[in-house]
């Protein structure tokens, strides 16, 4: 039996990067799927991309917009019957120094990040909790909300807020099965970094004990881990996934 075999899980900024790649890594091990991105044309274009027939749906959806974030959650159980994992991955970056970063920047990338994740797995917890048979929420943070970077005040901060929220919400809804937990990627190969100046790159790669960009496949193994109940004990927790960098 294949590890998600009747279980629906949503994933959040999932039209590409490592959110498509999650997707595909929990719909090859049999779970129902439910891309969610903010423009509906590219969450359909991707669901139907997974080649699982109707096992996909795709939604549209700001998930820094609560009443949004509840009707992805209702859609997906009224879609497939149940919300068993939920993936908190949407993300944008608003780099500059303090210098330049202006409010909006900061405001938008809080917004999305930790405003979206803390929407994300209240929807989703309290569904989960109703179901009565448990469920698994990861979050998606950052190395760079474990070191802070440089031009990236905004990121970092949220990144940081997603593994404080994480172990709260776990504490909170521990009791009725249901997992928090978060993956923390390093530098990974996505439309996200492609624009990532040469000489920053080589800086980076010189940081990482593997001496490689991680691929989006990389990540959503350490996905599928937390998703499936080959973490049943496994709650609050961060899993580190940066081939080594900043250990
Ligand atoms: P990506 O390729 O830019 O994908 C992010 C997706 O999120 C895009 O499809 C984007 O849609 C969507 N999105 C943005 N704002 C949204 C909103 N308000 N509501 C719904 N969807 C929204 O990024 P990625 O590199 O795959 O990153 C995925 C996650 O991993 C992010 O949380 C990121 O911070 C984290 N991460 C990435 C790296 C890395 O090296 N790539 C490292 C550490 C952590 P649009 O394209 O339409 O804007």
């Amino acid at each position: 039996m294949a590890l998600l075999d009747q279980r629906t899980a949503v994933i959040t900024g999932s039209a590409q990067g490592i959110g498509y790649a999650i997707a595909e890594a929990l719909a090859a091990e049999g779970a129902n799927i439910v891309i969610v991105d903010l423009d509906a044309d590219a969450a359909g274009a991707a669901a139907a991309r997974l080649n699982i027939g109707d096992r996909a749906a795709g939604v549209a959806c700001n998930v820094a917009d609560g009443a949004d974030v509840e009707g992805v959650v209702r859609a997906a159980v009224d879609r497939f019957g149940s919300l068993d994992v939920f993936v908190n991955n949407a993300g944008i970056t608003r780099d500059a120094t303090m210098r330049k970063m202006t409010e909006q920047m900061f405001d938008e990338v809080i917004a999305v990040h930790l405003r979206g994740t803390w929407l994300g797995t209240r929807a989703a917890s309290a569904v989960m909790r109703e179901q009565e048979q448990g469920g698994s929420i990861v979050n998606i943070s950052s190395i760079s909300g474990k070191v802070g970077l440089l031009g990236q005040t905004n990121y970092s901060a949220a990144k940081a807020g997603i593994l404080g929220l994480t172990k709260a919400a776990a504490k909170e809804v521990g009791f009725a099965g249901v997992r928090v937990n978060s993956v923390m990627p390093g530098l990974i190969r996505t439309p996200m970094t492609e624009g990532m100046r040469e000489d920053i790159l080589q800086t980076r790669l010189k940081e990482i004990a593997l001496g490689r960009m991680g691929e989006a496949a990389e990540i959503a193994q350490a996905v599928l881990f937390m998703a499936s109940d080959m973490s049943s004990y496994i709650t609050g927790a961060v899993l580190e996934v940066t081939g080594g960098r900043h250990m």
